[in-house]
């Protein structure tokens, strides 16, 4: 049986982008339906936040019941490159904000946030998958089939796409673009024992170690003693290894110097996953009665952990915008919404592109250290994208691959006259 039911936003997806934007609407006081397709609490990956995203959190009033889980802190990252070192500590950036974060389980994270909206009164509906939906002027008809195989229908206001690679509204309304210009990579990952951590702070230390060209590991140790590893590399790279994760993943941790002996393969904790094509876009962010927030949105490649960060930074700004065009407001959605959106994206898409043709690893593996230049890439890498006082913000397109030819030439000058 079929029957329709009314809210003033449906929000598809109970991840961060989910949890965020129904906090936010929320806070205003608008009805609000969230229609998750998983069972809570369910597997992620995106384990590792960087600072930008606490903002989000602060603002929506989520950061006392994560803290409250006890989630490792994350202060920083480390690069690898062979013997090579690139420590970036968040209290030393070039702008101001948060200088910590968490790496965490996203099972547990996710839960966290979705229990804590659900305390406060928000209608999320876990196993209800959204199958259709149909735009009537600027409301819409949301078919929903729920965990005993029961159809409703959802009549919205508003829809808030935060369905992840789901992508719900742009697999139906054939928003799908190739990510253009950006590395066609997939990844294997696992969470792994972890019985041989030191005991220090580098056993909480993240990581991305560099183990081939084009090809890094991510080391992301939990405060419940397991830890998260995975690598990404190009598609055809990991399509090699057919449906042998546990031989690929096991074959890319030997590579490590620092980490080959840690993470032996018999303390993988399942069996390895993959994820294809990791990298995504859309040909809009918005129309008449949606926006597209997270991964629903474009996700650009795991390197620098950004995806939470701009799921979030999405979905706080959809959900903002949409109160104010329910309450009555003419919104400008491109200006508003698609432009801030695409500045910050477009700002990092640069960063993820540079790492993948060497340019930013000259950067960071260069002796001795520019630091000022550092405390300027290490704020980009927290995730202040925004902020144009930075020259590395507002000259991205240029300033990482020209500073890493100068450098280049420079090597070259002293091996000729060394
Ligand atoms: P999700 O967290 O994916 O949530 C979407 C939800 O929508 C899911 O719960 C799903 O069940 C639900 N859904 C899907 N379809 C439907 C439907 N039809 N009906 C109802 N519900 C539906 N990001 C980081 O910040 N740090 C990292 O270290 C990091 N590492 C990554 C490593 C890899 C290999 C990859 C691929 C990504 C990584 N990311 C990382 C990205 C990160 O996982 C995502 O950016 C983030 O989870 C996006 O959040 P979201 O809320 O948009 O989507």
């Amino acid at each position: 049986m079929s029957f329709t039911r009314q809210t003033d936003v449906l929000i598809i997806g109970a991840g961060p982008a989910g949890c965020v934007a129904a906090a936010c609407l929320q806070q205003q006081g608008i009805r609000v339906k969230v229609t998750e397709k998983s069972v809570f609490p369910r597997f992620s990956v995106g384990e590792s936040l960087i600072p930008r995203c606490m903002e989000h959190f602060a603002e929506v009033g989520l950061i006392d019941c994560i803290e409250a889980q006890g989630f490792e802190k994350k202060y920083g990252a480390r690069f690898l490159r062979g013997e090579e070192v690139c420590l970036f500590d968040f209290s030393k950036k070039f702008t101001e904000g948060w200088d910590w974060t968490w790496q965490m389980p996203r099972a547990d994270f996710d839960h966290t946030l979705a229990k804590e909206i659900m305390r406060r009164g928000a209608d999320v509906e876990f196993g209800a998958t959204v199958t259709d939906v149909r735009f009537t002027g600027t409301d819409s008809v949301t078919t929903v089939v729920d965990k005993d195989g029961n159809t409703y229908e959802w009549q919205a206001k508003f829809i808030i796409d935060a369905s992840g690679f789901g992508r719900v509204l742009p697999r139906i309304l054939g928003l799908e673009r190739p990510a253009v210009g950006l590395p066609d990579n997939s990844s294997v990952f696992v969470h792994a024992k972890d019985s041989r951590r030191p005991a220090n702070r580098e056993g909480t230390l993240i990581t991305f170690d560099i183990v081939k060209e084009k090809v890094w590991l991510w080391v992301i140790p939990f405060s419940d003693g397991t830890t998260s590893i995975g690598f990404v590399g190009p598609t055809d790279f990991v399509d090699d290894y057919g449906e042998d994760l546990h031989t690929a993943l096991a074959e890319m941790m030997q590579l490590s110097d620092y980490y080959k002996d840690r993470f032996p393969p018999e303390e993988f904790l399942f069996t390895p996953r993959k994820i294809r094509n990791i990298a995504k876009a859309v040909t809009r962010l918005h129309g008449d009665g949606y926006a597209l927030t997270g991964n629903s949105a474009e996700f650009l490649d795991p390197v620098f952990s950004s995806g939470v960060t701009f799921a979030t930074e999405s979905a706080l700004r959809a959900a903002k915008l949409a109160a104010r065009q329910l309450k009555g407001e003419t919104i400008d959605w491109e200006q508003e919404y698609a432009a801030h959106i695409k500045s910050g994206m477009n700002t990092f898409a640069t960063y993820v592109k540079e790492w993948y043709t060497g340019n930013l690893q000259t950067l960071f593996f260069h002796r001795p250290e520019n630091l000022a230049n550092k405390e300027k890439i290490c704020a980009v890498l927290a995730g202040y994208v925004w902020d144009k006082s930075n020259p590395f913000v507002r000259k991205h397109k240029n300033i990482v691959k020209n500073m890493a030819h100068l450098l280049k030439i420079q090597a070259e000058a002293e091996s000729v006259s060394g």
